[in-house]
């Protein structure tokens, strides 16, 4: 997920991967569960840690950058961390947020996108530890745009219906993708 401009900061060059753009069947495709740590999965959530740590980046789903596992990134109000298969198990049902949302795999564009003000989702870490991602507002945004990711779904996907006309108008029009 794009951070809002308030909160982006920048550090310094790591292992940066490249984004995946909608369009890319891999951001189409649910990601599969994480079954076994192995060196791959290890360096795969350095990745997510590294290309998530940049600025104008709140959240980064492993298939936006081109590996189709369950695991995502966070990095929301200065703080960074992982998390290996998200599941969603509370969403506050009563109150929602209707901000701007954006996405680093469309970028340049930001719609009003109708989200649970909390989240909280559950998964584990590399030790197989358990681990419990929460928050309201931004971070609740964030769980729930990231776990969208690994079952194959964009925001636009829950944008209003007159809404995704015109973000799927401006997709074809062509994407604001950054330079490297
Ligand atoms: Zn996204």
């Amino acid at each position: 997920m794009k951070a809002p401009r308030a909160l982006r900061r920048q550090r310094g060059k790591m292992a940066i991967r490249e984004l995946r753009y909608v369009g890319d069947p891999v951001l189409r495709t649910p990601c599969d569960p994480i079954t076994e740590i192995t060196d791959g999965v290890r360096s795969l959530v350095q990745d997510l840690l590294d290309s998530v740590n940049l600025e104008g980046r709140a959240g980064l789903a492993a298939n936006q950058i081109g590996v189709g596992l369950r695991a995502f990134s966070w990095n929301v109000e200065g703080d960074i961390g992982y998390v290996l298969n998200p599941k969603i198990v509370a969403l506050d049902e009563e109150y929602v947020q209707d901000g701007d949302e954006g996405c680093l795999s469309v970028p340049g564009l930001w719609y009003p996108t109708v989200r649970a003000w909390y989240a909280k989702c559950v998964g584990t870490d590399l030790d197989g530890k358990e681990v419990v991602v929460e928050g309201e507002e931004l971070m609740a945004r964030c769980i729930q745009h990231e776990v969208d990711h690994l079952d194959g779904f964009l925001y636009i996907d829950r944008l209003s219906k007159p809404l995704r006309k015109k973000a799927q108008i401006a997709i074809r029009k062509g994407l604001a993708i950054p330079a490297e």
